[in-house]
């Protein structure tokens, strides 16, 4: 039961390659299954989300961040009437364009490029990595996505604009993406800040008490479990509290995201589109509470002078990889040096080493750099 503001699939704007119907899936479950097997999707497992595996194999990694959010978006999505299939999927794409390392890898990569003139973003890298990198069909570089899919993995988390960027005027950049792809950056959202005070707590930088008293939402679900269950242990507690956190995020947005399309007036998908603002949203009350749970994570967690000896190592390596590369093309694999006859070499580079696994790179940082001291001492 789709409402009238949702996509359609019969009236996608389709593929680049045109191909015939499947007989039980449709095309934006395809294109949903396209990315589950594509080597990148499969990458995101080995990449670091906020904490690297040295500290334990609990923790969130890209591939299962991911999952949570496909899992909040799709419960959204269903309630809302939208089209499920185009939910999925564009939850299951949304990180492919990610580095290695987490967020100290997106800006170290980013800043390489700057010193050359150019710059990285992860949402323009995941339209490059279906439309080109992924190498699978015969017939067609890429996945071959729905123009439905490429616009929501560019339009999902913000906008671009066209004087600035050009290339992309094909993605209706004045307009506003339809609600399946403007939930993805909320339910992103939700699954990560909820998990991060999880795993915070789990690595030892956060703990219950300094959860409860900085942040007034979680302290009131904590003390609703406490009430109701004091003998269960407070690992219990805390994540009975933190599921009802989850939950009342995600409860919030259906109603919420339901006045806006009322108020608004939107009966169909072109109206979604000519809206002045997105109408995906959060109460007030729970906007204040997402605002207040992301400041609580960035002064508590995310700039904790624990993880900063693993983001310097993650900036240096990235850095020193770059440097290598652009003054060594001649050792790029043969596929990449091909490609820097038609690209700027810092490009080549760069989607060289955003492909990388944390694995990969760790890898190949110790080879390159080991021969690079053998050459330093024997000169
Ligand atoms: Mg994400």
């Amino acid at each position: 039961m789709l409402a009238a503001y949702a996509v359609r699939v019969e009236q996608s704007r389709g593929r680049r390659y045109p191909e015939p119907p499947h007989a039980y899936r449709d095309d934006f479950q395809r294109d949903r299954d396209r990315v589950v097997h594509s080597r990148s999707f499969r990458r995101l497992e080995n990449k670091t989300q906020v904490f690297t595996r040295r500290y334990s194999d609990h923790f969130r990694n890209r591939l299962t961040h991911t999952i949570e959010v496909s899992q909040i978006a799709r419960t959204i999505g269903a309630a809302l009437g939208l089209n499920t299939h185009l939910v999925e999927c564009l939850a299951l794409v949304h990180d492919i364009g990610h580095p290695p390392f987490g967020h100290a890898g997106e800006k170290a990569l980013d800043a390489a490029m700057r010193r050359h003139g150019e710059f990285f973003d992860h949402n323009l890298h995941a339209l490059r990595i279906v439309d080109w990198f992924e190498q699978r069909y015969a017939d067609f570089p890429g996945l071959n996505l729905t123009f439905e899919v490429r616009e929501g993995i560019i339009k999902h988390s913000r906008d671009y604009s066209q004087e600035q960027f050009p290339q992309l005027a094909e993605y209706l950049l004045d307009l506003r993406p339809p609600l399946e792809a403007q939930l993805i950056d909320l339910a992103d959202e939700i699954a990560y800040s909820t998990a991060d005070l999880d795993d915070g707590c789990e690595a030892g930088l956060l703990d219950y008490d300094g959860i409860r008293r900085g942040l007034p939402i979680f302290e009131r679900f904590y003390h609703e479990v406490v009430e109701r269950r004091p003998q269960v242990s407070p690992k219990l507690q805390f994540n009975e509290a933190l599921r009802k956190l989850i939950d009342y995020f995600v409860s919030d947005i259906i109603p919420s995201t339901r006045s806006n399309v009322e108020a608004s007036g939107v009966k169909s998908l072109e109206e979604v589109r000519a809206q002045p603002r997105r109408l995906v949203g959060f109460s007030a009350e729970a906007e204040r509470n997402r605002r207040a749970t992301k400041e609580f994570l960035y002064a508590n967690l995310y700039f904790s002078p624990v993880l900063e000896p693993e983001k310097e190592s993650a900036e240096r390596v990235i850095a020193e990889l770059f440097d290598h590369w652009m003054e060594r093309p001649n050792t790029l694999p043969r596929s990449y040096q091909e490609k820097a006859k038609r690209e700027p070499l810092a490009r080549v580079v760069c989607d060289y080493i955003a492909g990388m696994t944390d694995n990969f790179i760790t890898g190949q940082h110790r080879r390159v750099m080991g021969k690079e001291r053998k050459v330093t001492t024997a000169g």
